[in-house]
């Protein structure tokens, strides 16, 4: 599943690719996929001006030139592809938007739990995909004062506590794994006992497993291009998420990384280095 660090990648990609241009094309090949499209959705994209695209949690916002703004959430599965020229659509092509240039994107979606919609951008902030949603990790404001103050009183594992979308937008089971080991919390840790030094550290190591996975899609990016056309899924080098059984990179433990489960997700840590 795309988390935020996937999402950024696909957007810095559209942003190259979209932002000036014109829509000139729109198709839609089925009624819904996880919510319905809006029954104007055709014609409210024809001819409009695509102004900036950015991100909100892991939904991606392009704003049109008429104070509209797509929303698009890639769910499970789904993919963005890019071509020059109209693509050949299959069975999971969802939608498909041409600009004047000639460059086409289409919304592949085997599960279909993603979506696309449109709003004003007046009502952006308190649209009921966006409202309540937590500060984005990669914010200033988002540091340990903040953690501590979200997590204060919430008597669960904080692995569970950082997969709330109202303590931090956009970061899911993997990236959780990733900035616990490298804060040294343990997995297990109740949420409302992480506070001061402790918090602050998980801030960090919340940014920079982040900011690392960005870069490294920034690269995968370049390299895409010529090829796929898809956006947004890398090559990951991951500490501990899915490594079960293997060595600890950063410690010579002798437990190696472990898995166990919470809330129905697997949680891969190191039980030595993590406390
Ligand atoms: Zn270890």
């Amino acid at each position: 599943m795309p988390e935020l660090p996937e999402v950024e990648t696909v957007c810095r990609g559209l942003r190259a690719k979209l932002v000036d241009k014109r829509i000139d094309r729109v198709k839609v090949r089925r009624p819904d996929l996880r919510i319905p499209f809006p029954n104007d959705f055709v014609p409210r994209l024809m001819g409009r001006n695509v102004r900036s695209i950015d991100r909100r949690a892991k939904y991606i916002l392009m704003h049109l030139d008429d104070g509209s703004v797509l929303i698009c959430h890639l769910g499970m599965s789904g993919r963005l592809l890019i071509s020059e020229g109209p693509p050949d659509l299959g069975p999971h092509d969802h939608v498909l938007i041409g600009t004047d240039d000639g460059t086409h994107v289409v919304m592949h979606d085997v599960r279909r739990f993603g979506l696309m919609t449109l709003a004003r951008e007046t009502e952006l902030d308190a649209h009921p995909l966006l409202a309540g949603l937590g500060l984005e990790p990669l914010s200033t404001s988002f540091d340990g004062a903040y953690l501590s103050r979200v997590l204060k009183g919430r008597r669960m594992p904080i692995k569970g506590a950082l997969l709330d979308q109202s303590v931090m937008a956009g970061v899911g089971n993997i990236y959780a794994c990733e900035a616990l080991y490298h804060a040294r919390i343990s997995p297990r840790r109740l949420a409302t006992s992480v506070s001061g030094r402790r918090a602050e550290r998980l801030a960090l190591a919340v940014k920079s497993v982040l900011e690392k996975a960005i870069s490294a899609g920034g690269s995968s990016l370049r390299d895409y291009a010529q090829t796929s056309g898809e956006l947004g899924y890398f090559q990951h080098h991951w500490a501990v998420y899915g490594r079960e059984g293997e060595p600890c990179p950063n410690c010579d433990c002798e437990s190696g990384i472990k898995r166990l489960v919470q809330s129905g997700r697997s949680t891969f840590y190191c039980p030595t280095r993590q406390r």
